[in-house]
Order: structure tokens, then sequence, then C-alpha cells
């Protein structure tokens, strides 16, 4: 027991800090960086982010929006194979692969074959999917509802009770495209998954562990709750009046019926609408800045290249990480390397598998993901001192994985020379950290698939983000404004 003197203090000297304690990233805050020229751009560049987290929020918008940049900054789309015309340095072309991944391309001065810079990121981002048979009638409540099939790895009780937005395409037998976009518009209905009320939930949901606080099959979004006009009275009344109704309406709206439903690309995502984030608007809370802020940042960046690169850069953005990057529209697609091959061509290159392994080969890569920042309610999973903060500027890991390193690239010393050498050179802001604490947990993103594909080196970096996989994810703006210096820092070096 403690002896009290009359003040109030114990005699005992105060503990010494644990080493935990101590631990801190030191990595100066970009505010304490940049110059005020730089502060303004950085406070433009987050007001012009918002246009893009808004209107671009799945792979399909994302491509369309990148298509849409392209075009308007010069870039002329090519196809792989076709009308080969030779490409000169300076000059900008842009592939497409399935209306799902988009790769642009700046040529350099040198031979692609001795070096070209490559930025990979994803556009796809946690959400849920409508099931192939989505649509059932809930007689005890007298609701239709649309069942779902989360996307990614979310933690489900974050998505109910909350607006969401349906968007994506139907596609007829006739191969006629629907495209659905509900939500966006302000006087659009909005959809929601109906949680439990406090007051009953005792014995049905309170001692749930928390990934089954709602599971996969309690994902279930209203879809209506007005039974279809019967103007025959003569008729026999319907069973499903509810769903009959809001069959009714989708085919008066989009001239579908049930069966279309089956080929069908149908994803809810958060109908939070992005804010700024705190008395300064120093943050923005939005969905899909995993990984639509590295995509936007890549892509303005590759836009905004002063004259020739030396190197040929290429930003590339990616479909299906979050689900583990496969598929033909994913990162372990063979489509980049096509895409590599039918440049090496255009740029003169002899068409031989061994340049097209040399071209491969010498592609330098940053993998360009989000990163984990401190959350100041959980610092524990962190290790302080190798932990990203909020507002120190773009994340670089040299390896992600889990456990002894599981499942990553790890990136060579050497090339971890050359990203600190050029940042440093330029003053961007950085912090060289890992995700988490050794045994806490892990993660990984597309660059593991670069090295073994195509045997380069790879990096990652990516602007680092709190509530990660939330509907409502929070990045700081003076690190997108970071992302962005890096990556065209990265395009524009030697
Ligand atoms: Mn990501
Ligand atoms: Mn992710």
């Amino acid at each position: 027991m403690n002896n009290f003197n009359t003040e109030g203090k114990t005699d005992e000297k105060p503990k010494e800090p644990s080493l935990e304690d101590k631990l801190v990233n030191k990595f100066k805050h970009c505010w304490e960086i940049f110059n005020d020229e730089q502060k303004k751009e950085t406070l433009k560049l987050a007001d012009e982010y918002f246009d893009f987290l808004k209107n671009a929020r799945t792979e399909r918008e994302r491509t369309t929006w990148a298509i849409k940049k392209a075009e308007e900054n010069g870039f002329k789309r090519v196809e792989i194979g076709k009308n080969i015309n030779p490409l000169n340095p300076g000059e900008k072309v842009y592939y497409v692969n399935r209306e799902k991944n988009v790769a642009m391309v700046v040529i350099g001065e040198k031979s692609i074959l001795d070096k070209n810079h490559l930025i990979g990121a994803h556009i796809d981002t946690p959400r849920l999917d409508l099931k192939m048979r989505p649509l059932y009638e809930d007689g005890k409540s007298s609701l239709a509802l649309f069942k779902t099939h989360y996307y990614g790895g979310i933690k489900k009780y974050q998505w109910a009770t909350i607006p969401l937005h349906l968007t994506g395409l139907i596609v007829k037998k006739d191969g006629t495209k629907i495209p659905i976009d509900i939500g966006k518009n302000p006087d659009d209905p909005v959809f929601t998954i109906p949680d439990i009320l406090p007051h009953l939930s005792k014995n049905v949901q309170n001692k749930r562990k928390m990934p089954e606080v709602l599971k996969g099959e309690e994902l279930n979004i209203l879809a209506g709750a007005l039974p279809i006009e019967n103007n025959d009275k003569d008729a026999k009344e319907p069973k499903e009046k509810f769903k009959i109704n809001v069959l009714k309406i989708l085919n008066e709206k989009y001239g579908i019926i049930e069966a279309d439903l089956q080929s069908a690309e149908l994803n809810l995502v958060s109908g939070l609408p992005p804010r700024y984030v705190g008395l300064d608007k120093s943050m923005i809370g939005a969905a899909g800045h995993d990984d639509g802020v590295c995509s936007w940042t890549g892509i303005r960046s590759l836009i905004d290249i002063k004259g020739t690169p030396k190197n040929t850069a290429i930003m590339s953005i990616f479909d299906k990480e979050e689900i583990g990057s496969n598929g033909n529209t994913g990162a372990q697609s063979a489509w980049i390397r096509f895409v590599m091959n039918d440049i090496m061509v255009r740029t003169g290159v002899p068409e031989t598998l061994t340049n097209l392994h040399l071209t491969l080969t010498n592609t330098l890569m940053l993998s360009a993901d989000v990163g984990s920042a401190i959350n100041p309610i959980f610092p524990s999973v962190h290790d302080p001192l190798n932990a990203a903060v909020l507002g120190k500027g773009i994340i670089i890991e040299k390896h992600t994985g889990a456990g002894g390193k599981y499942g990553s690239s790890d990136a060579l010393a050497e090339v971890m020379a050359y990203i600190r050498k050029i940042y440093d050179e330029k003053t961007v802001p950085y912090q060289i950290v890992e995700l988490g604490k050794v045994d806490e947990g892990g993660g990984g993103t597309i660059a593991r698939y670069f090295a073994e594909s195509f045997n380069c080196d790879v990096v990652d970096a990516g602007t680092p983000v709190i509530n990660m996989h939330s509907p409502y994810e929070i990045v700081h703006i003076a690190d997108i404004y970071s992302t962005y210096l890096a990556y065209k820092t990265f395009f524009e070096a030697d």
C-alpha cells in the first residue's frame, strides 16, 4: 500500500517510462516541411480530389474517369497489337482492359529496355455486391430485400444503418448494357441494412463476437415496402406483393426482368458523402481512399510530368486487389505484360522474348497502395518507432506480409537507397515504416506479383489511412500532396 504524505503525493519514485512509451516515429510532419506555396497546393489538390471521390467509386467508374482524364490531357488510346505506329519520346498513350484497367504511358528518352518507371495502384474498393439471385420478400415484416455478398475484407457491422448507393450494370442476353446508378443524385433513394434496436439485442446479438455482430447472410438491404396495386378485383392475389412491386419498378425504369439480375455487376457503395474532417479541415473522410487516393495522385502526377521524362513512365490501375489480385483484370493477369511488350514494339525495340524479359526486369515499380496510420484509440497494434503517422507523408514500406514477412516481396536495400535519394533531393516528406507489430497481423498488396512475374524491383509506397476498409476512411490532406509529390518525383527521376 502507498504511504501518502500531506500533499497527497506518494513517496515512491515516478516509474520510468517503458521502452514502448519512449518509441515514436521521428519523421517530421509535412506541415513543418512544406513551404507556403506547397501548403497552398495542398489545399488546392485536396479540393480537386473531392470530385473523384464523389463520382468514381468502383473499378468501372474509376476506369471511365481515368479514360476521360487521359483524353483531356492529350493521351491517345492504343490497342495492343493494332495499328503499330512508332512512338517517340514525349508521346502519351493509354491502354484499357475490359473497362476495368487502364495503363497511361509517357514515352521516355531512354530505351524501355534499359529502364522504365511503373506505378501500379488498384481501383477496386471493399463494398457489398448484390447476389446473383438477390431479391426476396420477408412475409413477417412486409418488406422486399436484396441479399448481398461482401467484397474484400470488411468489418461487416460497419456497413449497417448507413446510406448505400447502388451502382454497376446489368447486361441483357442480347448484349445490351444497362448502367445502374442510384443514390448519387440527392433526389435518388438510397439503400440500407437494418440493424437490431439496442432494446432487443440482448439475446440475439450482444454476445456475438465482432466479426459476427452482423453475419454475411444478414447483410440484406431494404429494397421496398409497398405492395403491388391490384386493380383487378377478380384476379388472384399475388403471393409476393412487395417483391413483385420492386420488380415492376425495375421493369418500368430499366426494362429488365428478374433473371437479368443474374448477368449483372451491382455494387453497393457507401453513401456517406466525402467531407473535410476536423476544425482545421486537415483530413478528408470518404469511402474508397483505399486505393482511390493512390490511383488519383498517381494519374494526376503522370499528367503533370514536366517535359519528356528520362525513363518511360507508366501509371496503371488494377481491379480485384481487395480479393487477391486474381482474374483477368487483377494485377496477376498477363495484360500488363502484353502492354509492356506493345510499348516495346512501338518504341522500336525488336520483338524478341529476351527483349521482353529485359524490359520487364528493368522495370522499377512503386506499388502504390495505402498504409495504416496509428489510430489514437488503438495505438498498441503498432511498433511506434516503425509506425506511420497521419500527416507525416507518404508511407514507404520495404516489405509487407505477415508474421516472419510471409507473402512479402521485400525490396532490396539498393532500391530503398535510391528511393531515399530521390526524395531527399526534392524534399519530399516520406516515412519508412511497417504496417503493425510483428505478430499482430499483416497484409500485402500487388507488389509481390510484379516482383515475381516481371522479375523487377518493387517498393510499396502509398498514403496513410485511418479507418481502412470502413465506409468512411480518413486521410490527411498533407499526405495526399506528399503522395502526389512522391509519385511525380519518381516519374521524373533518372
Ligand atoms: Mn489497397
Ligand atoms: Mn484494401
